[in-house]
């Protein structure tokens, strides 16, 4: 991406640091620095997208393509802090720059391959106000600026605020969220190949919520695409 001499004056008086090792950005660098991204724990699930650990989980459940995530993601590390600051700490701008870098390193893969559109999960709205944004939505913006699909956010929406996720066992998780989806425009779906772009996936139970929702539409395929996997 072209850096601006805006960027670079504006670095010269507040410096950017990078979000996982707190080192100055260079002008040309993107919320991570060089160092960092070297070093993301990368799954490579998109050489083999229709058979990996992550894909696996829908297996028998939910009808799934394929499946692929950037990265390994453990909670609490310091690579953590990519997910954490873009969910809690302002940073929109965090989640269409790890979008920009899923969608390119997900290309050689060619999991891109006859998908028609991205469907971010939706936040409930009363987080989403709290929140200033959906962070899978800034996801997908980062992976629409890098593959020109088109993100569809009016097809889908998340009904009731649940419980939170991280207490749960899978079979909890998955009653937990069992019913939050609502198809709201099955049109915007019919006969598309979708994406489904989360943030993390661990259960995937949130995912496979999602697809439970769509699923009967008709003419329907449905591939998953997230920043992160939790190895169980
Ligand atoms: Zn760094």
């Amino acid at each position: 991406m072209k850096t601006s001499w805006l960027t670079r004056i504006l670095d010269f008086i507040s410096p950017r640091l990078c979000v996982i090792c707190g080192e100055r950005l260079a002008p040309t660098e993107r919320s991570i620095c060089s160092a960092c991204m070297l070093q993301l724990p990368r799954t490579k699930f998109q050489y083999a997208a229709d058979d990996n650990p992550m894909v696996q989980l829908f297996w028998h459940l939910t009808p799934i393509r394929r499946a692929a995530a950037l990265v390994f993601f453990e909670p609490h590390s310091e690579m953590a802090q990519i997910i954490y600051k873009l969910k809690y700490a302002q940073r929109p701008d965090i989640g269409e720059d790890m979008g920009r870098l899923m969608a390119t390193e997900m290309k050689y893969g060619n999991f891109f391959e006859g998908i028609d559109a991205l469907l971010p999960v939706p936040l409930e709205r009363k987080r989403q106000r709290q929140r200033g944004y959906n962070q899978s939505e800034q996801l997908a913006i980062g992976i629409s600026q890098a593959t020109e699909l088109p993100i569809i956010s009016k097809a889908l929406s998340r009904k009731r605020f649940v419980q939170s996720q991280t207490q749960l066992n899978r079979r909890e998780r998955q009653e937990n969220v069992k019913d939050i989806f609502h198809l709201e425009n099955a049109s915007l779906l019919k006969n598309k190949h979708v994406l489904l772009i989360d943030d993390i996936c661990t259960t995937g139970a949130t995912l496979i919520a999602c697809t439970n929702a769509i699923k009967a539409v008709e003419g329907i395929r449905i591939s998953v695409l997230t920043y992160g996997f939790t190895k169980s």
